[in-house]
């Protein structure tokens, strides 16, 4: 019979700390103080929903590796996805996706490929490479269809590689008094499509595609972190669509945390879990896939629509992203700019935080930390791409400010 090591000894707390259980037990009343914790806006954790460990971030400045601008292909009325005939070229586009380009890609591709199907074309080009090119070009080879993709870049230099990878299939999609009738049920089911898809891609090596943990911090009651500035100083009131009732069964609702059930600084924490999309390997599982299919891609810049009579392929799908503002004269096309630092990844470190104006992520390729100061009309009309090194290092500067309040912590001191 094989020998039992013996156990090591190691004190109740110590344990856990380790078990990350602590706070969730306390909750439950093991730690002889749950009358405290309890609250009528947070009921306790049960036992097998403790909270579990959280790795601090090494919030340094000079652990920003690099800092990526990008910039949101907005259109207030939602993506564009109608079809036209160019001279003797069919062309159905698929651009304009706002801050859910990965979100809705599969339904929005399933979509944009439906229409480029109606001719009966068995070889199709498809304009573009990022996250919207290559779920398009994907679902037409499932479809039996020979694939060829012309783009000015492909990943990791498109503008889909600067995304912060995570479900968020209504940020920034379109706004309310723009989108036509039609659109929240176009948009709930595509958005609904791309999930059963991303679940295909779940457990896979590498993980381009994973279920992590999201914790809300607020000081206040009731306040959504990011959500709460939509004016832009001197331009008008932006309406954005928010349509997540539409899908609220496909992810886990945000649980409040009693105090004590948590590590955090403040009084008001919120939990879920939803998808992180870790972008360096999802896109080359995306390209590499795509290439043994047996498609192909041509590196080609595009400067007006015309260009395409020179191609042999007779239907496009057009997932020119914010380049279609200049390629098709789209003035409809807002940007918004977005900026990312990105800090070393870390061990353990795979969970998202939301905490004023910060929304960090931790993925396997990077943990990305974004400032919105203006909250979801940060970057609005904004084409600069161009850095902006002293609100990076202000992001992790709050991080890091966060990180030392939670040291203070009774439950999180050392020794
Ligand atoms: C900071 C930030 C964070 C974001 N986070 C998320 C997120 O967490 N989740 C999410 O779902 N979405 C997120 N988004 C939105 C998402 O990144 C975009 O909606 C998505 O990248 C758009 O993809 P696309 O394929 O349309 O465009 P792009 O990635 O820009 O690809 C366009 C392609 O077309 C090519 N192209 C363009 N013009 C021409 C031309 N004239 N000739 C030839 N080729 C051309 C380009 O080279 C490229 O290959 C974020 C965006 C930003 C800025």
């Amino acid at each position: 019979m094989a020998k039992v090591p013996p156990t090591p000894q190691i004190d109740r707390r110590t344990f856990l700390h380790r078990s990350g259980a602590l706070a969730g037990l306390g909750a439950l009343g093991l730690s002889g103080c749950a009358r405290q914790v309890r609250t009528a806006a947070a009921p306790a954790l049960p036992f097998y929903d403790a909270v579990g460990p959280i790795p601090p971030i090494r919030a340094h400045e000079d652990r920003i590796f690099r800092i990526t601008v990008c910039l949101r292909p907005f259109r207030a009325a939602g993506p564009r996805l109608d079809a036209e005939w160019v001279g003797d070229k069919f062309v159905v586009h698929n651009y304009g996706h706002g801050g859910s380009g990965w979100s809705l890609s599969w339904g929005s591709g399933a979509v944009a490929v439906r229409k480029a199907l109606v001719n009966g074309d068995k070889n199709i080009a498809v304009i573009g490479c990022g996250a919207l090119g290559l779920t398009s070009a994907t679902l037409l080879q499932r479809e039996g269809v020979r694939v060829t993709i012309y783009a000015k870049e492909r990943p990791p230099f498109v503008r889909s590689s600067r995304a912060t990878g995570s479900w968020t299939p209504d940020s920034r999609i379109a706004l309310a008094s723009a989108a036509s009738a039609a659109f929240p049920a176009e948009w709930e089911s595509m958005a609904r499509a791309s999930f059963a898809m991303y679940q295909s891609y779940l457990g896979m090596p590498g993980n381009p595609i994973e279920w992590t943990d999201r914790y809300a911090l607020s000081d206040e009651e009731g306040a959504v972190p990011g959500h709460s500035r939509t004016t832009v100083p001197g331009a008008e009131k932006l309406d954005f669509a928010r349509y997540q009732n539409r899908i609220h069964d496909l992810t886990p609702a945000m649980q409040p945390l009693p105090p004590g059930s948590h590590p955090f600084p403040v009084p008001f924490v919120s939990r879920n879990t939803s998808l992180t999309f870790n972008v360096a390997d999802y896109s080359r599982q995306l390209l590499n896939d795509f290439l043994i299919a047996g498609g192909k891609i041509e590196t080609q810049e595009f400067h007006s629509p015309q260009d395409l009579a020179a191609l042999p392929q007779r239907t496009f799908i057009n997932c020119t992203g914010y380049g279609a503002r200049a390629l098709w004269s789209d003035e409809s096309i807002t940007p918004v700019r977005g900026q990312i630092a990105w800090l070393i990844p870390q061990e353990g470190v795979n969970y998202g935080l939301y905490y004023k104006d910060l929304n960090v992520l931790g993925r396997r390729d990077g943990i990305v930390i974004q400032v919105s100061g203006q909250g979801e009309a940060s970057g609005w009309n904004d084409t600069n791409e161009a850095p902006d090194v002293e609100e990076a290092h202000s992001g992790v500067r709050s991080l890091q400010a966060l990180y030392q309040r939670m040291a203070s912590m009774p439950a999180n001191r050392r020794g």
